[in-house]
């Protein structure tokens, strides 16, 4: 059983705390732009998504602690969304010390090429595998995977949803006919790798992975899905040096939406969807 202890938190409540907005490989092996995933407070519960290399780091920095994480959620088994698993497993269980802690991940992500150590593995409250379609509880609010992405590798974006909002996150994925449908919320997270989309034959010569959103696969998420906010992240090189802060802007005025390029560091009141 877990350990009953009084609600203290490291983040302000309901706050959504982007600690890295880099992604691909390029930008992961130069830091240019930090990687570490999404830091959550929903309701004083929080949990961190997608902990790529570094989320110990940028966490901690701004004083986040990993201590009081009460999950860690991974979309799928890469190494610039997993890489921080263990760390942040060994935080959370107070470096074993306590039973504590949830994990969810794909299922290839447990068993054909686990990304968690078996004595930390061990140590947790749970450790659960994804599906397709299905819901999960949390402390006061839910989450659910709505469906696999295309992405080589087995991958579920998230949707959470509490009594005020829902959140809709995008991870990596080729973009498909229903993915609009999918992911309806107030607040839209998309992870954006590319400016443009990659033809086949360019990806093959350049022997790049296509399977990621590119800016005009925004636009149509955008106006489709029609968030109050939609925040982009997750930048590849190309998207960096574009500036997507002027992206942002450009899909603002394109779809009537507020569109926001998210920086390192960035924190998102949810309350600021009350005022969209
Ligand atoms: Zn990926």
């Amino acid at each position: 059983m877990a350990e009953k202890e009084p609600k203290e938190t490291s983040s302000p409540t309901d706050t959504i705390t982007f600690l890295g907005t880099g992604g691909a490989r390029f930008m992961i092996i130069s830091q240019i732009l930090a990687s570490g995933g999404l830091w959550f407070n929903l309701g004083g519960t929080e949990f961190i998504v997608d902990p790529g290399p570094g989320s110990i780091v940028q966490a901690t920095k701004r004083k986040f602690n990993p201590e009081h994480l009460s999950a860690v959620i991974v979309s799928h088994r890469h190494l610039d969304h997993a890489h921080d698993v263990n760390i942040m497993a060994e935080a959370m269980t107070r470096g074993g010390f306590r039973q504590h802690g949830r994990l969810f991940a794909p299922h290839d992500a447990l068993d054909t090429e686990p990304i968690i150590l078996n004595y930390l593995r061990n140590r947790l409250e749970s450790v659960e595998a994804f599906e397709a379609g299905k819901s999960y509880t949390l402390d006061n609010f839910t989450f659910s995977t709505p469906v696999r992405h295309i992405h080589g590798v087995e991958n579920y974006g998230l949707v959470f949803k509490t009594e005020k909002y829902t959140i809709a996150y995008i991870t990596d994925t080729r973009y498909f006919d229903d993915l609009p449908k999918y992911y309806q919320g107030d607040l839209l997270l998309l992870n954006v790798v590319f400016l443009k989309p990659f033809t086949a034959a360019e990806a093959e010569a350049s022997n790049m992975p296509i399977d990621h959103l590119s800016v005009p696969d925004v636009e149509r998420l955008v106006k489709e899905i029609k968030p109050k906010v939609a925040i982009m992240t997750h930048f590849g090189m190309g998207m960096w040096r574009a500036k997507p802060w002027l992206i942002a802007e450009q899909l603002t005025e394109k779809t009537g939406i507020k569109v926001i390029a998210a920086r390192d560091g960035m924190k998102f009141h949810l309350s600021e969807l009350d005022e969209s």
